[in-house]
């Protein structure tokens, strides 16, 4: 069993892209900039939000942190993107999910302007990743590909088995896994809260992609002999051993499931910090394409 360090690799992508910011600022160009909204308090949106700011700093992006009330309307919140949109020194805008209920956050995607959706979910940038065509991917997927490619895991031919079916993980997952890419080609099975004989579709699975929020579904008997593991889920689960008050649980088993597997990701230090990656990775690609690059 091979850990798939996903903390390494992404410090590797970060190191990487500040070389190139040191290029840019060389050269006398702009430095990516990202602008993050964050809306309300909600402790694990915080933390997330703060992970990206702090890797904007580590590679030398500019970044601004909007935190705007929990009661704040729909239509201010809109404003806001729109005037993020117009802001020519903006490259990139991310808006923590989830959103207070009164807030539609199939709205709030659709607004920010698709050259600026460096989190991957405007249906313009989903149509043209299930197309193949150039676009942002979805972090989570995109950092996942990026971790299977690090570790030059052979997927071609594979039988992939993705469970969970949202529109930021599950579902541009099973896309990307069947795409003919290098880090594509699989057949995939896509399962849901609907599925029937959950455990042996898992048990034919060469790879299991498990993106569901549910600590410690995916079990040793659900896993084939030599399986890659991807664990997406991350539960905030009480535990009072914690200074925080909380423990971070992956929807694998991990302890049970990794001498089963070839390849596994742990959490935290797994998908977590590779979406980051995927992420500063979309962000570059974006100043790149305003600066006049061709990417997209
Ligand atoms: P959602 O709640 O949006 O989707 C969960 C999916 O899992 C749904 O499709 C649901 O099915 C399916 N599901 C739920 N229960 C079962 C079950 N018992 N059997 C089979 N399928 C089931 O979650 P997300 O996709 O947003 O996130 C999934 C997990 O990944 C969460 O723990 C989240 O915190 C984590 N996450 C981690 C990220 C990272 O960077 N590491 C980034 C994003 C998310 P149905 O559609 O039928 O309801």
């Amino acid at each position: 069993m091979e850990l798939l360090d996903g903390q390494l690799v992404s410090k590797t992508i970060k190191e990487g892209l500040k070389l190139k910011v040191g290029q840019l600022i060389a050269e006398g160009k702009k430095v990516p900039h990202l602008a993050a909204v964050l809306v309300g308090d909600n402790g694990a949106s915080e933390t997330y939000v703060g992970a990206k700011v702090k890797a904007c700093a580590e590679i030398g992006y500019k970044s601004t942190l909007l935190r705007l009330e929990e009661d704040i309307s729909e239509s201010r919140l809109l404003g806001i993107i729109e005037e993020l949109n117009n802001d020519i020194d903006v490259d990139g805008i991310l808006v923590q999910l989830p959103l207070p209920k009164h807030i539609s956050d199939e709205k709030v995607i659709n607004t920010i302007h698709p050259s600026k959706d460096v989190d991957g979910f405007h249906p313009v940038n989903v149509g043209k990743m299930v197309q193949g065509l150039p676009t942002f991917i979805s972090a989570t997927p995109h950092g996942i590909l990026l971790l299977l490619e690090h570790y030059k895991i052979d997927t071609k031919g594979k039988h992939a088995v993705v469970v969970g079916r949202s529109n930021i993980v599950g579902r541009p997952m099973s896309i990307l896994l069947s795409s003919n890419t290098p880090t594509g080609n699989c057949t995939v099975t896509i399962c849901h809260s609907h599925t029937r004989n959950l455990p042996e579709i898992c048990r034919e699975a060469d790879i299991i992609v498990a993106a569901l929020g549910k600590p410690g579904f995916v079990k040793a008997d659900m896993v084939k002999k030599g399986a890659v593991i991807i664990d997406v889920g991350i539960t905030r689960v009480p535990d009072a051993a914690k200074k925080s008050g909380f423990a971070l649980k992956g929807d694998v088993k991990f302890d049970e499931v990794a001498p089963h597997s070839s390849y596994i990701t742990p959490v935290p230090g797994g998908v977590g910090p590779m979406t980051i990656a995927a992420l500063m990775k979309n962000t570059f690609m974006a100043c790149e394409e305003r600066s006049g690059g061709s990417l997209i």
